[in-house]
């Protein structure tokens, strides 16, 4: 087994992220750690939009009233950081259910518009004691890649199923195996005891129907509804429960969330809340880990080191830089004098995916000669050649 570095550590060597006294439990993200931070979320953007999402983005500090109607100022209130404005009670919010429920709550909506899905890549907070903060795992603030289906009873079986195909799909691209349990109903818990039974039998039924690997754990569901954790193994055999799927009976029913049924009446949606990463701060530092660093092609922050072997070849290498750049390939120059060793050991410190070697015969056939930074030599190539190569290989995401 190789010397596994923790993400802290692979952090400072990257320059990706820094944590400071000031902000305890916040993250800096640095350049090249914001880079892939977007690109992770710029892919499931786009995955959002294929699966019939609406973004919306709601307020970090609202009037604690809010949280007081959904419930989790009861239940919460410990881990809200609060503030006061104008003899206001405000907070900084914890989670985006009920902003997501004034969202919807804002028309009237019919049984035929559901299921409405609203994404949400909100700024949240909450409190932990100092004490255990400690690096992209235990953060205060943090962004969940955070979802609310708002659905009818009968759509419940079917959305799951779909949310299963879809979590497993976006796990597989980084080579996590998962692994789903259906958490069922704790001896205390909220609601009609016959919609717990038919929700935890479409919960099971979705589960068989989207063919993943499943176990139960017997009463461990929230008190507000069943639910289904999602666990993945890491590279380094490491569990993690990353997303859940939710079901929820009772915060509809808190912020008097209605649509209007086929018979013209008005009825209760069931409240499903999802995340597939997660916080995004926690995922980053499992991906860091993950990886050690060695990301794949399209969540490099560099993606291309371009190295001059010597100081007449870098008006070339600057040309090449822009000719990556106009087709969004992430590349640098080695401007600096030293040896060309010396530049191919440090590219490959920094786990940037290919280095791009130009010397006066790749200058006059304008070519690259190509090393991945595991060392292997892809030999010269031409440069337009070498930009659909790895075009290709970033919408492949490999
Ligand atoms: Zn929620």
């Amino acid at each position: 087994m190789p010397n596994l570095k923790d993400h802290r550590q692979i952090g400072a060597e990257l320059d990706l992220y820094s944590f400071h006294d000031t902000a305890p439990g916040a993250v800096f993200w640095h350049h090249k750690g914001y880079l892939i931070y977007r690109s992770l979320q710029d892919y499931l953007r786009s995955e959002l939009l294929s699966n019939g999402y609406d973004e919306v983005f709601t307020p970090v500090m609202v009037k604690s009233d809010l949280f007081k109607k959904s419930g989790h100022w009861d239940f919460y209130s410990e881990n809200i950081f609060k503030l006061e404005q104008e003899k206001e009670i405000y907070a900084l919010k914890p989670m985006n259910c009920p902003e997501a429920c004034l969202i919807y709550g804002s028309k009237v909506r019919s049984y035929q518009e559901l299921p409405i899905r609203l994404a949400d890549f909100g700024i949240l907070h909450r409190n932990e004691l100092s004490g255990v903060l400690g690096g992209l795992f235990r953060v205060r603030q943090f962004t969940i890649d955070d979802a609310h289906h708002f659905v009818r009873p009968d759509q419940i079986q079917k959305e799951i199923e779909d949310l299963l195909v879809f979590v497993e799909k976006f796990y597989k691209l980084f080579g996590f195996r998962s692994e789903f349990m259906l958490a069922t109903k704790p001896d205390k818990a909220m609601g009609d005891s016959k919609l717990w039974e038919e929700a935890e039998k479409d919960l099971e039924q979705a589960l068989k129907a989207a063919k993943v690997k499943y176990g139960i754990k017997e009463k461990d569901g929230a008190f507000y509804g069943p639910k289904i954790d999602i666990h993945i193994k890491d590279s380094q055999e490491r569990d993690w429960q990353l997303a859940t799927i939710q079901l929820d009976f009772q915060i509809p029913e808190k912020m008097e969330l209605e649509y209007i049924g086929k018979d013209g009446r008005p009825k209760r949606p069931v409240i499903i809340h999802r995340a597939i990463t997660g916080s995004l701060e926690r995922f980053m530092g499992i991906l860091v880990e993950h990886y050690q660093g060695g990301f794949p092609l399209w969540l490099s922050p560099v993606q291309v080191a371009i190295l001059p072997i010597t100081d007449e070849q870098l008006g070339y290498a600057k040309v090449v830089k822009e000719k990556l750049e106009a087709e969004n390939i992430r590349a640098e120059v080695d401007e600096r004098s030293e040896r060309l060793q010396a530049k191919i050991r440090d590219a490959a410190l920094q786990k940037i995916p290919y280095l791009a070697i130009i010397g006066k015969s790749e200058f006059e056939s304008k070519s690259v000669s190509i090393r991945t930074r595991e060392g292997k030599d892809l030999g010269k190539l031409e440069l337009t050649k070498f930009i659909q190569k790895i075009k290709e290989e970033i919408d492949k995401k490999v």
